[in-house]
């Protein structure tokens, strides 16, 4: 069986200290449960702190600890002191990450002092985790806490397989952006090969990030990192439904239910849960219930709100406030509306065990989950499953990510207090027949998705990503495959070397001007084009007055505008056929109207292609120009026989049939070949490779999918090999 190492900041099992013995406490929640049914897959171990300060336990109580852990639990413990629990836990975990992912800006502390511990204490876990981790091994890290653990365990091993999975939403970028390490975690992050998110909101963020903030470009929710790809997706996270859904069949809930009935009586039940925190909104739900009660009066004595605040983070100040205040609301409206026989809000600020939750899913009639912001929100999912026999309706905020699959919920905006207030009344109102039409809708998909699917899913889509990174990285050349290429060189005589230029031989530059060939490039050329063997033969998009002054006096061959030019080694310039030139001003209008509409775009013209270049254009916006501008080009360019060609950030319009494989074509069949070698990293390279004998080698540079046999990962070494090729040459 394969390894797998769990990883979050707490154990599912926490270890309590009591005066005559140490406690082993196991905890029962949703997370604990999906990834225990890998247990029977893998040879699974858990590592995450036990929950007690490093300085309460002798070097006895440590070991004892230790091996309990290992024994029955299959963990390990990371050992914190106070004062990393203090600035990494309570300080850059729930000062910083946690208001700020939650769009509370305003609470966000940045602290560097916070910030060194929050890097010290993911050191302590990679620590941890390098004792027993190895290479294969697979390792799935869990949540906020831990965002730098992945690239750190890369670093270490770089052969394991890592996914990660953030429990809390990923904020938008213009949020993101205020946190002055953002750049250190992302790529943190992006050590792992999959990141999961609640939500694909969550994912568009993350991908804008890294986009904007580490210049990362990305297709179909994958980027790469150092030649590596590493997949971006959304994984709902499920919960154990069948556990929620048969509940009110055991004898434990039935009794509760009974009690909450006799105190109760036939009043409808509204239901809220959560833990104590301000990204909850629970003072903006009981305004909302108040101006319900306001708006309709004859609902008084008829409902009564069941409140359940779960005591969080209770040595937080803010927590503090927070808690004074949903008491004081709470005083205010039962002593506002309450008479002596109801009270509308029977207000627990405790939390409950799984059979008296239960029982208050079952009771209630109207469910009120109406957080600020959410990553997910169990509740609401339990909510709905734990309906079984009895209806009822469910009022969810449209922030939290729960909002994007149960759609038989209704969605409100929880700072709207008059639409929260309204959607009670609906949901009061809505028939039975309707409320259990609607719950057995999203029972169906809970059902499906439950928690061990979501595991399992998460699971599989890091084999696969596994498995795409060892296909696309078996392209790659190494020692013997070079080797190969050098021995074929070697023995050939007639020889013919096709490069690209931007991209392949020089990195690109901002603007096309800027990526003039350095002497390091020049004097590869020069070496390469001195041997009588070979025919160089450079093929770009470039226009032939650039080929022309940048590379006019070496003994090599030209292809300008992507094949529309040719200029055979010491002959003269011509072009591949009759072309056309009379569309272009028609079409120039169209470009020069994106480049007004467009910062950061430019027109160029070559003698048969129209470019428009938008490199320097925010991301997002040339996406919707690019659409726009192709959109337009075919009602505009019917019967002139052009074609519109997607390049690196260019589009570029010319004569259609015309592209750098006709034209590569054209030079291999000048003459016969005994050796074939092409390079280039543009899409538009694909139609050389498409054009070659079996015999050819063709090399893409960077790591995407490919026609080339090979791949490299950069013009540097792009240059290596080269330089390899004709010092060999030499020295053979
Ligand atoms: N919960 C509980 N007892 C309570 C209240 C809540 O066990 O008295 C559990 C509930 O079943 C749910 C979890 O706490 O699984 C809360 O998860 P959610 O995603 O709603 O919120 P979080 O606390 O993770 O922000």
């Amino acid at each position: 069986m394969k390894e797998l190492i769990l990883v979050s900041n707490r154990l599912p099992v926490t270890v309590e200290m009591r005066k005559e013995s140490i406690q082993f406490v196991k905890s029962v929640g949703g997370l604990a449960t999906g990834l225990s049914s890998l247990y029977q897959k893998y040879n699974s171990v858990w590592i995450g702190w036990c929950g007690v300060p490093a300085e309460r336990l002798d070097h006895q109580e440590k070991e004892e600890i230790e091996k309990t852990l290992l024994k029955d639990h299959s963990s390990y413990s990371t050992f914190l002191s106070r004062n990393d629990v203090k600035m990494y836990y309570q300080g850059f975990c729930n000062k910083t990450i946690w208001p700020l992912f939650h769009y509370f800006t305003e609470c966000a502390v940045y602290d560097q002092g916070m910030w060194e511990s929050y890097i010290h204490v993911n050191k302590l876990f990679s620590h941890t985790i390098m004792k027993i981790a190895k290479p294969g091994d697979i390792i799935w890290i869990h949540d906020y806490h831990l965002m730098l653990l992945p690239k750190m365990i890369r670093k270490k091993i770089p052969d394991v397989t890592i996914g990660f999975f953030l429990h809390i939403p990923f904020p938008s970028f213009e949020v993101f952006r205020l946190l002055p390490w953002g750049k250190e975690t992302l790529e943190g992050l992006l050590g792992a090969d999959l990141i999961g998110f609640h939500t694909f909101d969550y994912v568009r963020h993350f991908l804008s990030s890294v986009r904007r903030i580490l210049g990362y470009d990305q297709t179909l929710g994958q980027t790469s990192v150092d030649a590596r790809t590493v997949k971006i997706d959304a994984f709902p996270m499920g919960i154990d439904f069948e556990k929620f859904h048969s509940a009110s069949r055991l004898p434990e809930t039935i009794k509760e239910i009974k009690s909450i009935r006799n105190r109760i009586k036939d009043r409808k039940v509204i239901l809220s849960v959560d833990r104590l925190d301000y990204t909850k909104g629970i003072l903006h739900r009981l305004e909302a219930f108040d101006y319900f009660l306001k708006k309709y009066p004859e609902y008084k004595s008829k409902v009564t709100l069941i409140l359940v605040a779960v005591p969080s983070r209770t040595g937080v100040e803010t927590y503090i406030h927070l808690k004074r205040r949903v008491d004081e609301v709470v005083g205010a409206i039962n002593g506002r509306y309450g008479a002596i026989d109801w009270t509308p809000i029977l207000y627990f600020y405790r939390s409950f065990p799984f059979h008296a939750l239960s029982a208050f899913y079952h009771v209630a009639d109207v469910a009120l989950v109406t957080p600020l912001r959410d990553g997910m929100n169990l509740i609401a999912k339990e909510y709905i499953a734990a309906k079984s026999g009895s209806h009822g309706a469910i009022v969810l905020s449209e922030t939290a990510g729960a909002a994007c699959e149960l759609n038989g919920a209704i969605i409100v905006n929880p700072n709207d207090r008059e639409e929260v207030a309204e959607a009670i009344h609906n949901a009061l109102t809505m028939p039975e027949r309707e409320q259990r039409e609607r719950i057995h809708g999203m029972q169906l998909r809970l059902k499906r998705y439950d928690v061990v699917s979501w595991a399992n899913d998460f699971m599989e889509r890091l084999k696969d990503i596994k498995n795409l990174q060892v296909n696309l990285m078996g392209k790659k050349i190494t020692g013997p495959t070079q080797q190969r290429i050098q021995d074929e060189y070697i023995k050939s005589n007639a020889r013919l070397i096709f490069l690209d230029y931007d991209g392949t031989l020089v990195p690109f530059a901002p603007t096309p001007d800027g990526a003039r060939p350095d002497r390091d490039v020049l004097q590869i050329l020069r070496a390469l084009s001195q041997d009588p063997c070979n025919e160089i033969v450079l093929i770009s998009g470039r226009e032939r007055k650039t080929l022309e002054k940048w590379f006019g006096k070496l003994n090599i061959g030209l292809i300008a505008e992507h094949g529309v030019w040719l200029k055979p080694i010491s002959k003269d310039w011509s072009t591949i056929g009759p072309l056309r030139q009379d569309w272009k001003e028609k079409i120039r209008h169209l470009l020069e109207h994106y480049v007004d509409r467009t910062p950061g775009s430019l027109l160029e013209e070559k003698d048969y292609s129209l470019v428009w270049h938008y490199r320097q254009t925010d991301h997002d916006l040339a996406q919707i120009r690019v659409q726009e501008l192709k959109d337009a080009f075919i009602q505009m360019a019917e019967n002139l026989n052009l074609e519109i060609m997607d390049g690196n950030k260019v589009l570029e319009i010319k004569s259609a049939g015309i592209n750098k494989g006709v034209a590569a074509l054209r030079w291999i069949r000048h003459r016969p070949w005994d050796f074939i070698l092409a390079i280039g990293d543009d899409i538009t390279d694909e139609n050389i490779f498409s054009v070659l004998p079996d015999a050819a080698f063709s090399i893409k540079v960077g790591l995407q999918p490919s026609l080339a046999k090979f791949f490299l990962e950069s013009f540097r070494e792009v240059r290596l090999l080269l330089k390899k090729l004709y010092k060999n040459q030499k020295e053979a």
